[in-house]
């Protein structure tokens, strides 16, 4: 069967698009009629360049400085700011890499590392840290990985994260997906991918071939913090991959000045049902160095989200974690931890 591709794309267009992405913060400034905000742009980006795809930035409300999608990508000088308790592995993942390119914290799940790159950087993202870039399990072909996964029959979900494991080409994911077909223990495959939101073209028909014939149920969790991201290019992704069974869960990061306030966490989890997908969690942030402007405190934290809870649906209400180094799961946020 030949799905329908989500839009009149060309085949491979994601990777014009992919290469097309915007770098330079002058550049979108000057998009958005924001030219003045470039004098608060830090001379380095603290070696974490703007990345941004056209498709993304094209849902920014022109004018408008305090966008919450533009908030996601502009390096701004508070980045620059030390603050205590931030710190550059602030989730522990150096510790929980078993071999290259696998992390295995909890019970029967293993994330693969399928490659380093993101097509876009957002700007409170653990990655702009860890060296995911050397770790790519695809550096030597995932061979390292799956002689893991193939020694731990304990693991029944692999994961795919990254970086964006849908940043491979679709030749690359087919390889990596035969190589896991004949590994039996293996119940379940989930990618975590924020493509679908900041490159739709992605979701393509030849992905979706691949997809719908994949033989294991397929979970893909995508990442939205906002219902500004969620346009009708996405809807129409997620209306695919559904149509090939995938099953779709979004993850969102609470972020000061982009989602903090109730309204937008509702109107987040309204838009995710309206194009199929379960509000699945909502993070706090990881405490990485450059990132504390973004913070949002516990005790608010834990009330915005009580708030949500009053509103909405329960199953339109997002679990509240944060990531504890060394727990067994994410954490549901208590007012102690
Ligand atoms: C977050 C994460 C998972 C998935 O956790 P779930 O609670 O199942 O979504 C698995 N492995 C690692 C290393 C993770 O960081
Ligand atoms: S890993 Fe996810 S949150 Fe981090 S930069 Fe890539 S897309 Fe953004």
């Amino acid at each position: 069967m030949i799905p329908a591709s989500p839009h009149s794309a060309q085949p491979e267009d994601w990777r014009r698009q992919y290469r097309e992405l915007i770098t330079d913060p002058r550049e979108l400034l000057s998009l958005l009629g924001l030219d003045a905000l470039a004098a608060r742009i830090p001379d380095d980006a603290a070696g974490f360049p703007m990345r941004v795809t056209r498709a993304f930035a094209a849902r920014m409300r022109p004018g408008d400085a305090n966008d919450p999608l533009l908030r996601q990508v502009l390096p701004l000088d508070e980045e620059t700011l030390a603050a205590p308790g931030f710190d550059l592995d602030a989730v522990g993942d150096l510790a929980a890499r078993d071999a290259r390119g696998v992390l295995h914290k909890y019970e029967g799940r293993a994330l693969l590392i399928a490659t380093g790159s993101c097509a876009i950087n957002c700007r409170y993202c653990f990655r702009r840290h860890f060296p995911y870039g050397d770790e790519a399990a695809a550096a030597n072909g995932w061979r390292e990985s799956l002689n893991w996964l193939r020694q731990h029959p304990d693991i029944h979900e692999v994961l795919l994260s990254g970086g964006d494991p849908l940043a491979l080409s679709t030749r690359k994911l087919a390889e990596l997906t035969d190589a896991l077909r004949p590994v039996d223990h293996i119940r379940r495959l989930r990618i975590h991918s924020r493509l679908p939101v900041v490159l739709p073209a992605r979701i393509d028909a030849t992905f979706l071939d691949l997809i719908g014939a994949l033989p294991w149920p397929v979970v893909m969790v995508i990442h939205a913090n906002h219902s500004q991201e969620l346009a009708s290019d996405v809807a129409a992704a997620c209306a695919a991959l559904s149509r090939q069974g995938v099953r779709l869960y979004n993850q969102s990061v609470l972020l000061r000045g982009v989602n903090d306030n109730i309204d937008a966490l509702a109107n987040l989890s309204e838009r995710l049902f309206e194009i199929g997908v379960h509000p699945y969690y909502l993070h706090q942030l990881d405490r990485v160095a450059g990132t504390a402007h973004f913070e949002v405190e516990d005790h608010r934290a834990l009330a915005l989200h009580e708030a949500l809870r009053d509103r909405l649906p329960g199953y339109l209400v997002p679990k509240l974690v944060r990531e504890v180094q060394g727990a067994p799961a994410k954490m549901p946020l208590r007012v102690d931890n």
